[in-house]
């Protein structure tokens, strides 16, 4: 097997340096292990900011297939979500927790219609989020306004299907018109503000001119800031990830925002899915039906070669996929 070591700190944005593929031995079974391949690999900005110490496998999640088992808990042939980071191949046993403190998980039979990869996308990670957030949350209702930040990635493009389901007016702020173009008229937003171009001030006040109840916060920052200014009293505030600030060196400086929540007596709470792990089958379940149905569109950007995970992972932070980021192995 191969894995991704850390090899330097990362400091700003990260360079070939940081990493090193590493050949690894792959032991034999003992009894209640069974071995994984990984056969597609996600590549997270959360990867960047995640504490690492040097020499350990860079962290992250894959859709794996069970090659070989000396448990019947877990067979040959069946499919799991793992939690064992940038590696082709990985040993779990029946009991194992992973660096991210989550257990490894069985796809149900039930899901044998839906594409394996979608389990890295709409039915993995960056799905639960996005009904975690909103759901549980936002708690859109018909009618309300909501802007989504990192709108075209992987868990705001879905945020942005789910809310337009609920009858809400859904924008999103995006890093290009492609992205813009491509939210509005394949997902069936209501606008876009293309954050690199535009005044984003301006545009949010003319595309939602009655103001903002809910704000799905991927990127904290300015661009957090100047939408926060604009919601509407009792807005919610769903804190998913802060990607705008993940690679700088020192502290953002972004303008406080304390005196626009207390001044609209917002609600801004932030989540992070492994404190979910309980209810991943049961929003799984949830979701999967408009995934079948085709209500929910799984777009991924995918990056062929496990040699090439660090490159497919530089590009997600550039802003070069639409949908979730893959590498498939
Ligand atoms: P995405 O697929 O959205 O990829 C990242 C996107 O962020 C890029 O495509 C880029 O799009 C945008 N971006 C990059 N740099 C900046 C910047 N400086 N300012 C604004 N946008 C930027 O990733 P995910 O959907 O996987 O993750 C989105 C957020 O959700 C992240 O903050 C992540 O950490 C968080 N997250 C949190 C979880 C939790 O448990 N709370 C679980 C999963 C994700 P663009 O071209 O539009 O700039």
């Amino acid at each position: 097997g191969r894995k991704f070591v850390l090899v330097k700190p990362f400091e700003g944005f990260p360079r070939a340096e940081n990493v090193e593929i590493v050949e690894e031995v792959v032991p034999p079974l003992k009894d209640g292990e069974y071995l994984c391949r990984t056969v597609f690999q996600s590549v997270d900005p959360y990867q960047r900011v995640f504490p690492m110490e040097i020499g350990e496998t860079i962290v992250g999640y894959q859709v794996a297939m069970i090659i070989d088992s000396k448990t019947p808990k877990f067979p040959i042939g069946k499919y799991i979500i793992g939690y064992y980071g940038w590696k082709t191949h990985h040993i779990y046993n029946e009991t194992s927790i992973s660096g991210l403190n989550l257990h490894p998980l069985l796809l149900p039979d039930e899901y044998e219609d839906i594409s394996v990869q979608d389990f890295i996308g709409v039915m993995g990670i960056p799905g639960l989020s996005a009904y975690v957030g909103l759901f549980k949350i936002c708690q859109p209702r018909p009618g309300e306004t909501i802007v989504i930040s990192a709108a075209a990635g992987a868990v705001g493009n879905l945020v942005g299907q789910m809310a337009k389901i609920q009858g809400c007016t859904v924008l999103g702020v995006v890093g290009s018109d492609h992205k813009g173009q491509w939210i509005k008229n394949v997902l069936g937003f209501d606008g876009y503000i293309n954050y690199k171009e535009g005044n984003l001030p301006t545009e949010l006040k003319e595309l939602a001119p009655n103001g903002v109840d809910m704000y799905f916060d991927n990127v904290g920052g300015e661009i957090s800031s100047q939408i926060i200014k604009q919601m509407t009293m009792f807005g919610r505030i769903a804190v998913c990830g802060g990607i705008s600030t993940y690679n700088d060196v020192e502290d953002s400086k972004a303008s406080t925002i304390q005196a626009d929540i207390v001044r609209n007596s917002l609600k801004m709470i932030g989540f992070r899915i492994p404190d979910y792990e309980d209810e991943f089958l049961d929003i799984m379940k949830i979701i999967a039906p408009s995934v079948r149905e085709g209500k929910l569109k799984a777009m991924a950007t995918i990056t062929k070669g496990f040699e090439r995970t660090f490159q497919a992972f530089c590009a997600m932070l550039r802003g070069e996929n639409i949908g979730k980021a893959i590498v498939q192995l």
